[in-house]
C-alpha cells in the first residue's frame, strides 16, 4: 500500500552544460512535452543557469521543480568558488547531494555528505542523495556492502524523522553505469533498492523506509526507463545526459506516467 502511495519522481541532472542564454527556452521546452500527470518533474541546471531556468519555469510550468547539483556544507565562510544553502533561496527547491562525479573529482566523503545534507535540510531544500558502488565493488559482490555504508555514513547524525520531514530522495546510481551507457538491469536495481530501504530500516526509519522514493540512474534513456519503472521498488530515475534532449525526457516521462496511474489506480 505504501509502495502505491510512493511518489514518482523524474530528476534531470544537466551537469556542466547550458548557458543561461539557452536553459530557460531548454527548460521550457522540457516542460512543455513532459506534462503527465502524476509525475514530479525536476530539472538540475548549473548554477548559472539556475535564475534563467526558474524564471521560465515560473512563467511556462511551475510544476516543474528546479535543483542545485550541489551545496557547500558550510553557511559560510572563506571557500572560494563554492555555493552555500542560504545562497540558493529563491534558486532552488531541490539539490543534488553527492553524486558520484563529485565524491571522484572532489573527494567528497560520507561525513562531508551528511553535513551537506543538513544544511540543505536546514535551508529548506529537498535532497536527493545519490549513492553507487564502482565497477570492481560490484564485479567484488560488495555492491549492498558499499551502498548501505554510504547511506548510513550520509544519513546517521540525522534522526529519521527530520529525513522524512524534508521528504528525502535516494537516487541508486552505479557508477560504471553514470554517463557509459551502460545500464543496470531493471532486477539489480530493484536488489539495490532493497539494500537501501533495509539500511533505513536499521536507522529507524518508518515503515521500513518504504516512504523514502528510490530513483534509478545511470545511463537512462525512453528505450531503457521501462526496465526500471517495471520494478515496484523504483520509483523513478535521475537523468544524465539524456535530460538535454527533449524527446528523450518525453518518453522517460511518459514512461513514468504510466507506473504514477497505475499507483494512483491501486491506492
Ligand atoms: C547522472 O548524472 O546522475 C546520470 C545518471 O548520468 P547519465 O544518465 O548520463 O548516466
Amino acid at each position: 500500500m505504501i509502495q502505491a502511495m510512493r511518489e514518482v519522481i523524474v530528476a534531470g541532472n544537466w551537469k556542466m552544460h547550458t548557458v543561461p542564454a539557452e536553459a530557460g527556452q531548454l527548460a521550457r521546452t522540457i516542460a512543455a512535452r513532459t506534462r503527465i500527470p502524476g509525475v514530479t518533474r525536476v530539472i538540475c541546471p548549473p548554477y548559472t543557469s539556475l535564475a534563467a531556468v526558474g524564471a521560465a519555469l515560473a512563467e511556462h510550468d511551475p510544476d516543474v521543480g528546479v535543483g542545485a547539483q550541489n551545496v557547500h556544507h558550510e553557511l559560510q565562510g572563506a571557500y572560494t568558488g563554492e555555493v552555500s544553502a542560504p545562497m540558493l533561496a529563491g534558486l532552488a527547491g531541490w539539490v543534488i547531494v553527492c553524486h558520484s562525479e563529485r565524491r571522484r573529482d572532489a573527494g567528497e566523503t560520507d561525513a562531508l555528505i551528511g553535513r551537506k545534507l543538513q544544511r540543505a535540510i536546514e535551508a529548506g531544500l529537498r535532497p536527493i542523495l545519490c549513492v553507487g558502488e564502482l565497477l570492481a565493488e560490484r564485479e567484488a559482490g560488495q555492491q549492498e556492502t558499499v551502498v548501505s555504508r554510504q547511506v548510513r555514513g550520509a544519513l546517521a547524525d540525522q534522526a529519521p524523522a527530520t529525513l522524512e520531514a524534508a521528504r528525502l530522495v535516494i537516487a541508486y546510481e552505479p557508477v560504471w553505469a553514470i554517463g557509459t551507457g551502460r545500464t543496470a538491469s531493471g532486477r539489480d536495481a530493484a536488489a539495490m533498492a532493497a539494500a537501501i530501504r533495509a539500511t533505513l530500516t536499521e536507522l529507524g526509519f518508518t515503515d521500513g523506509g518504504e516512504r523514502v522514493p528510490v530513483l534509478y540512474g545511470g545511463s537512462v534513456t525512453s528505450a531503457s526507463m521501462d526496465e526500471f519503472m517495471a520494478e515496484p521498488s523504483i520509483d523513478g530515475a535521475l537523468v544524465g545526459g539524456a535530460s538535454l534532449k527533449p524527446d528523450e525526457m518525453a518518453g522517460i516521462v511518459t514512461r513514468a506516467g504510466l507506473t504514477a496511474t497505475a499507483r494512483a489506480g491501486s491506492v
